[in-house]
């Protein structure tokens, strides 16, 4: 990556990674997700806004199908990671949340060592044939996650040990770990304080040269912060999609204005 030139990183910001088309979800009869089509660009950051319960992370639950574990739930319409269909029969859940990794609200290392937090993808994706391949993976995980420096010295520490913002970086590393395409991130920096926040968005930007990131967040500044582009869901709809200035500084849509003045939500 680090080799391209400015003008081929450019072009590669603009590939489409994930295809969204007319996707319904509905809970029971709750209809939560109504038509919403949305191209989430690669090697970018895409931004979910929206007042409380207005789908964000419906929406983005069906990314790497996490809906298919409710068992209320019904999801419709068509999403294609590069022109696959993920909800194909042929393609296993299990292995599409390794390719579409996803870090949770509330940092939730499995009460484990931090090596083995880290080694536990790639263990049961067979990604690592001997120990030395295994300890490249968990080395290389957490310092794209930026905490190697922290918890190097000490890798058999149980993982639920760390700080709060230190476990997040964690998670982002476990989820890193089985070298996946996308990374979903639903509200990561809700439980954070403002430092370790700060230190989870400077890292989301530096993810972005690697993955295609979609962060769902109920902060409007940190949506203006970290991503390229932003959606603005509205009771199920998605009211907007653009690039996250123009949400910002020039939204087309009233309610999005409403929303981004403090109207509404
Ligand atoms: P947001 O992330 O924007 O706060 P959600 O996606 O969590 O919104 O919720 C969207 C709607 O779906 C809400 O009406 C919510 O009550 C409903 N909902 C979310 N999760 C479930 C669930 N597991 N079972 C039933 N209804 C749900």
């Amino acid at each position: 990556m680090n080799d391209m030139t400015k003008i081929e990183r450019d072009v590669r910001m603009t590939d489409t990674k994930i295809t969204a088309r007319d996707v319904n979800v509905f809970y029971g009869d709750t209809h939560a997700i109504k038509d919403v089509n949305v191209d989430i660009a690669d090697k970018s950051v895409t931004a979910f806004i929206g007042p409380s319960g207005c789908g964000k992370s419906t929406f983005l639950r069906c990314l790497n199908r996490m809906n298919d574990t409710i068992d209320v739930c019904r999801v419709t319409g068509h999403i294609k990671m590069d022109d696959q269909d993920i909800n194909d029969k042929s393609i296993d859940p299990v292995q599409l949340r390794a390719q579409v990794g996803m870090v949770f609200q509330k940092p939730n290392p499995f009460p484990k060592s931090i090596y083995d937090n880290v080694a536990y993808g790639p263990k049961i994706h067979g990604l690592a044939r001997t120990k030395a391949d295994m300890d490249n993976i968990v080395e290389a995980s957490l310092r794209r996650a930026a905490i190697w420096n922290e918890v190097k010295d000490r890798l058999d520490a149980p993982g639920t040990g760390l700080s709060g913002g230190q476990q997040q970086r964690l998670c982002i590393a476990r989820a890193v770990a089985t070298a996946p395409e996308v990374l979903l991130m639903d509200e990561p920096c809700s439980a954070l304080d403002p430092i370790a926040t700060a230190q989870i968005e400077e890292l989301i930007d530096e993810l972005r040269q690697q993955f295609s990131v979609v962060i769902v967040t109920h902060s409007m500044q940190q949506a203006a912060r970290v991503s390229q582009k932003t959606a603005f869901f509205h009771l199920g709809n998605l009211v907007e999609f653009n690039d996250t200035d123009q949400i910002f500084t020039n939204p087309q849509d009233p309610r999005t204005e409403s929303y981004i003045t403090g109207r509404i939500g």
